[in-house]
């Protein structure tokens, strides 16, 4: 969806995953209620009538990419995400982020396995990152490429990368248009090879702080950031120095989102609200609609993200769900958020 008016305009790609169903879901026979049609960029949901066995309604979606359960971390990154990234070396600041019901593949899409030789399970993360090594190691360049892993929960900011007991609190600042942020660990990393040991040590923190929280974990969202430098020097030998950012974010579980965009009654009274998640919604409706008013200062994760969402950036949000009638309520809700940001 590209739309706006001059100045708001805002460049955000939107696809669908479906997940292939568990063995537990195949060893159940779970009713599968999800239709991909990839050539037509479609899904279709046939949807259950409460109280009739047979009775069935059905709903299509269009997005800008559909991927069936059946794709390969591959072929999605080399079809949706690599030009993004491309995009980045060029000196843009982008967005990628997994949205969905908890369970859905998220972190899958994200991260998946994480080996510095990729593997088939590699997700959009370790591929983003041999994506840029490999730009700028075919380069006679000089560059400078910084990493920071971050954790947002209930409205505070985790530096995933900080080592130790005693970690500052990590505050934003907006400069100029621009974010930054204060009592954070930014690493400078000097090969791939680094970059994925932080991938590998920030992800492990993340997955121990689930452990311990359990329920809680899909609330939190986790934010991966890698900034590239590129000096290079003109035919003039002036100096031109080019910077782009990539913000990967998994987000947490988009349950007890409404269709409407609102949170659940029996959500809002155990507190479980997400400012962040509903904010972001706003942020993006209001840029691909070209509102004046873009409320990026609502929420800690669109005032950390500013930068990076709507004016020459471009986003892209993968709309992750499940094939089963269990989950055709929340997979219901992903398609009217999804939709709405196209
Ligand atoms: P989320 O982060 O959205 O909660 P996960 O990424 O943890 O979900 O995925 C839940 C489970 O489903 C995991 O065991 C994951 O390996 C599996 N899974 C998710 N997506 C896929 C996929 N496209 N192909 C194969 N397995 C998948
Ligand atoms: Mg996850």
């Amino acid at each position: 969806g590209a739309k706006g008016e001059e100045g708001v305009y805002a460049n955000v790609q939107v696809i669908l995953r479906c997940r292939p169903p568990s063995k537990e879901e195949l060893a159940a026979r779970t009713q599968q209620v999800v239709r991909c049609d990839e050539a037509m960029r479609a899904v279709t949901l046939m949807q259950q009538v409460p109280g009739s066995k047979a009775a069935q309604q059905t709903r299509t979606y269009h997005f800008d990419k559909v991927f069936p359960h059946d794709t390969t971390q591959e072929k999605l990154y080399g079809s949706a995400i690599a030009s993004i990234v491309e995009e980045v070396l060029e000196g843009f600041n982008c967005t990628i982020f997994a949205y969905g019901q908890t369970g859905t593949g998220k972190t899958h899409t994200m991260t998946g396995d994480i080996t510095e030789e990729l593997s088939a399970g590699a997700g959009v993360i370790p591929r983003a990152i041999h994506q840029i090594f490999g730009y700028l190691d075919s380069i006679n360049s000089e560059y400078t490429v910084k990493c920071s892993y971050l954790e947002l929960y209930n409205e505070e900011i985790t530096d995933l990368l900080a080592v130790g007991a005693d970690v500052p609190k990590v505050r934003i600042m907006e400069d100029r248009g621009g974010t930054a942020l204060a009592g954070i660990e930014e690493s400078i990393v000097k090969s791939s090879k680094e970059i994925f040991a932080l991938l590998e040590q920030g992800s492990a923190k993340r997955r121990t702080a689930e452990t311990l929280l359990n329920k809680q974990s899909s609330r939190s969202h986790s934010v991966f950031i890698v900034t590239v430098s590129v000096r290079e020097v003109t035919p003039e030998g002036d100096e031109v120095i080019r910077v782009g950012k990539l913000y990967l974010v998994d987000l947490a579980g988009s349950e007890n989102i409404t269709r409407s965009g609102a949170v659940e009654q029996r959500a809002k009274e155990a507190g479980n609200i997400n400012k962040s998640l509903l904010t972001l919604g706003r942020v993006i409706t209001a840029l691909v609609e070209g509102q004046g008013h873009v409320p990026y200062r609502d929420s800690k994760l669109t005032r950390l993200l500013r930068d990076s969402l709507g004016g020459k950036t471009k986003t892209c949000i993968i709309a992750t769900i499940a094939p089963t009638v269990l989950c055709q309520e929340e997979t219901l809700s992903t398609l009217d958020y999804a939709h709405r940001a196209k």
